[in-house]
């Protein structure tokens, strides 16, 4: 019997009862705007800030509406602007060399090693060419942070991390987002909570945080902020920072808050899919799994395997069987840019030197999501699918497309 997998992808689990009931309040009050309080109400915005403030040990976080937008934030905070180049992945999703285009930076792109994380030999040679290097910890792999902040302090580059799919995780005891100056963090639907669109940025610099507070739309409300430096840092910088709106909402900010105490039980519930689909596709001929080493605490809402060196008809059928029997396979060699998924030479406003090492990584990477609504037992059945079809096409002659 050919096993079909009948599960979706792109389905997230629902908000929680809490985040729902604390929804409607907000709903019922009116007051969705972060600075439109009652008499000594706190906003759930300014409250959602305090606690991810907390979660991540940072001393300073501001929320916004999209991870996005944390990264362009982050950037002006810092004080990238018009033609300054920036140092990031190749290795990433488009919203990252968005964020440097966005407040008109130059991208100069580092390669990417065959573990998934960012070529730290490569970013040696490139680090005398930027001040900034905003660091994607893409598909939640993470470097050798030490080593990486040993280039950058070396070169007077600062580091701004994307924490895309980090939020949760640590590298060697200490949480995803807290090694450069500025981490950032979405809360976009299929991220590690979900507001739908959101962001968080956090950083225990009181300049960089006045800054990103002002830069986030506060007008002159800041001192509504908590998880925030006091009034002299916003006196420093109020003159000199212009107003770009981009804040959380309260209502988005109510969904959340229940969903960051639920966070350490979902990392949980991931890993462990994460675990099954690994075991099951160990050892299968032609493919070779990202070993992760000790250092990194991971969270496996996705993974990747690599189909090294294979020929790109032979990758395309693996993803054309796959899918036949409903698993969604994402790969990042494909010749040109499909829904979620980019190449760096696909981003013809940041014109990069091709880069054969990862371009021998890409052409055989594959990506696949595992949301929350699959059970350990659907798990199981799709590394089972995996396993057979890639066995299948390894075992073929070049197949006919
Ligand atoms: C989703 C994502 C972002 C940005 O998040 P949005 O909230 O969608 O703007 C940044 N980096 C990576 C790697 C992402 O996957």
């Amino acid at each position: 019997m050919t096993e079909i997998f009948t599960g979706s992808f792109t389905q997230q689990e629902p908000i929680p009862e809490e985040g729902i009931a604390a929804a409607l309040e907000v709903l019922r009050h009116g007051r969705l705007h972060r600075y439109n309080t009652a008499p000594g109400e706190i906003s759930q915005t300014a409250l959602l800030e305090e606690e991810f403030a907390a979660l991540s040990g940072a001393r300073y976080c501001v929320a916004v509406a999209s991870g996005g937008y944390a990264l362009s934030t982050a950037l002006r905070a810092v004080g990238v602007g018009a033609g300054d180049s920036v140092l990031s992945n190749a290795f990433t999703l488009a919203p990252v060399p968005g964020a440097i285009a966005a407040v008109g930076g130059v991208p100069v792109l580092v390669g990417v090693c065959g573990d998934l994380t960012i070529d730290l030999d490569d970013l040696t040679a490139k680090a005398g060419k930027a001040r900034v290097l905003l660091l994607s910890h893409m598909r939640g792999h993470i470097c050798d942070m030490d080593r990486l902040m040993a280039i950058c302090e070396a070169a007077g580059v600062t580091v701004i991390e994307d924490c895309a799919h980090t939020m949760g995780a640590a590298w060697n005891g200490v949480p995803s987002g807290r090694h450069g100056a500025v981490g950032c963090h979405s809360c976009q639907t299929y991220k590690h909570v979900n507001a739908g669109e959101g962001g968080f940025l956090v950083t225990d610099d009181e300049d960089i945080a006045a800054r990103a507070v002002l830069l986030s739309g506060s007008y002159m409300l800041y001192e509504r902020h908590r998880a925030a430096p006091g009034p002299e840092a916003f006196e420093r910088v109020k003159y000199v920072t212009p107003n770009m709106s981009g804040r959380m909402d309260n209502l988005r900010a109510s969904i959340l808050r229940p969903q960051l105490r639920a966070l350490p039980g979902k990392v949980a519930a991931w890993n462990a899919r994460y675990r099954l689909v690994e075991d099951g596709l160990r050892g299968t001929q032609g493919l070779r799994l990202i070993e992760r080493g000790e250092a990194e605490s991971y969270v496996g809402s996705s993974i990747q395997f690599l189909l090294p060196d294979w020929s790109a008809a032979k990758v395309a059928e693996v993803l054309r069987r796959c899918i036949r029997r409903g698993v969604e396979l994402k790969w990042f060699g494909a010749a040109e840019p499909v829904a979620f998924t980019s190449r760096y030479d696909s981003w013809h406003y940041a014109p990069t030197a091709p880069m054969p090492a990862t371009d021998r990584i890409l052409a055989g990477l594959i990506d696949m999501r595992l949301p929350l609504t699959f059970s350990l037992e659907d798990c199981a059945m799709i590394a089972r699918i995996i396993r057979a079809e890639v066995s299948t096409v390894f075992q073929s002659e070049t197949p006919k497309i």
